[in-house]
């Protein structure tokens, strides 16, 4: 029977290969032996990629290692991250039956090996994937075509059920799903509607029960907790939701984003229990420039905008931020509703490039990687906030992992 909290009680797998990577960088040994996920982000990586370890072999090393939990992100679905190009991957929008068959099929296979039986796997299935149907469709100004393929050919509810179903029928398979992050579905137009499509792509896997949690902000850069100001709060009258950085939203940060999302998806039918978990890798925005309080009262602008420790110019962007920090180490049920704070996306890797690279990866070149790029919709037509010089999506980027750890928060 599966437990509450699957990291309750467990020591945390550490990757060898990402550890050895983040050791061999000047102060990389203060984090190198912080447990991150492991990424199945292509059919090659199932039994390892160009040289690298294989899913097996990382199993295997949890045994070694003693390791109670061990945390892969399932991302390789048809028509991959239909919003933005860095992270495009190596199926096209149709090819639904080669990602059961040659995909999820043998990751079941390899996870329901009677050996790992007393080890926690943690899935996180295909971010990326369910809130782009809510958002980024037609009758959205966000809209995007790849979107409105995806959503019409039902292959993201498609694989993310068969996937929710295979993996759900190993007793220590934990599936948590993506929930985006408040920057993205903490509005009310997104949010609702997308914890009932969670519920529908459950429903349809055969059951809810095939969902352990959630997970919010991964790879992306909220932060935790906004400690100098509320949403409750308003200056002169004027509520800092009318802010241009809240800009109507309900939520100013993740933690409370998270708790919410929650109820609300308990309110969706899944289970009273489940647990959220929370991407903390970037997200600590610590450094010189972090606010030591409340910005000015003059308006609810230099309100917000003084006294925020998310320094990004605009809450829309994801790729490679500036300024940005590690944020909370990996962490046990640290607030209520809350599994685990998690490093899912490895600190160093790269969102995207920051011009085009050719590749067999399947990636694309998104101008959201580029520093000069001035934006589109989805961000409101701001300046991106990339940071120059950026290899491809999830590979190794020595100066953002520098940057992560001058702007650590908690400092290291
Ligand atoms: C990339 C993956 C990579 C992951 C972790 C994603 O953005 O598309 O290839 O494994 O990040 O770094």
């Amino acid at each position: 029977a599966r437990v509450d909290n699957p990291y309750a009680g467990a020591k945390a797998y550490v990757n060898p290969e990402w550890s050895a990577k983040a050791a061999a960088e000047p102060g990389g040994s203060a984090i190198s032996n912080q447990p991150t996920g492991v990424w199945l982000d292509r059919i090659a990586a199932i039994n390892g990629a160009a040289g690298k370890m294989g899913l097996r072999a990382h199993l295997d090393k949890a045994l070694e290692q003693g390791a109670g939990v061990i945390q892969v992100v399932v991302y390789n679905l048809p028509g991959r991250d239909c919003s933005a190009l860095a992270s495009n991957g190596e199926l096209g929008a149709t090819e639904i039956d080669k990602y059961r068959t040659q995909f999820i099929d043998p990751i079941a296979s390899i996870m329901g090996d009677a050996k790992y039986a007393n080890l926690r796997i943690v899935t996180v299935v295909e971010i990326d994937s369910l809130p782009n149907l809510i958002t980024n469709v037609s009758g959205r100004p966000t809209a995007v075509p790849a979107c409105d393929t995806m959503k019409a050919n039902g292959n993201y509810v498609n694989g993310i059920a068969y996937a929710l179903n295979k993996l759900g029928a190993i007793p220590n398979v934990y599936n948590y799903i993506d929930v985006g992050h408040h920057g993205w579905l903490g509005w009310d137009d997104n949010f609702g509607p997308t914890a009932d499509l969670l519920a529908q792509t459950a429903r349809a896997s055969g059951s809810m029960a095939n969902v352990a949690g959630f997970i919010s902000n991964t790879a992306n850069y909220g932060a935790l907790k906004e400690p100098y100001f509320t949403i409750n709060d308003s200056v002169n009258g004027t509520s800092v939701r009318q802010s241009k950085w809240v800009d109507w939203n309900r939520y100013v940060d993740e933690l409370s984003y998270a708790q919410a999302f929650r109820q609300r998806l308990v309110q969706a039918g899944f289970d009273s229990g489940v647990g959220m978990l929370i991407d903390t890798s970037r997200n600590g925005w610590g450094g010189a420039n972090r606010p030591g309080g409340p910005g000015a009262t003059t308006n609810v602008d230099t309100y917000v905008n003084g006294g925020r420790i998310d320094r990004r110019i605009h809450l829309g962007n994801w790729c490679n931020q500036s300024g940005a920090g590690l944020g909370e180490r990996p962490k046990v049920a640290p607030e209520s509703g809350i599994d685990a704070y998690v490093w899912m996306k490895p600190p160093g890797e790269s969102d995207g490039s920051s011009k085009e690279i050719p590749n067999e990866e399947g990636k694309g070149f998104d101008r959201m990687c580029d520093p000069t790029y001035t934006g589109n919709p989805r961000n409101n037509h701001n300046m991106s906030g990339a940071l120059p010089d950026a290899p491809l999506s999830g590979h190794w980027f020595s100066a953002q992992f520098q940057e992560l750890l001058r702007n650590a928060y908690p400092a290291l």
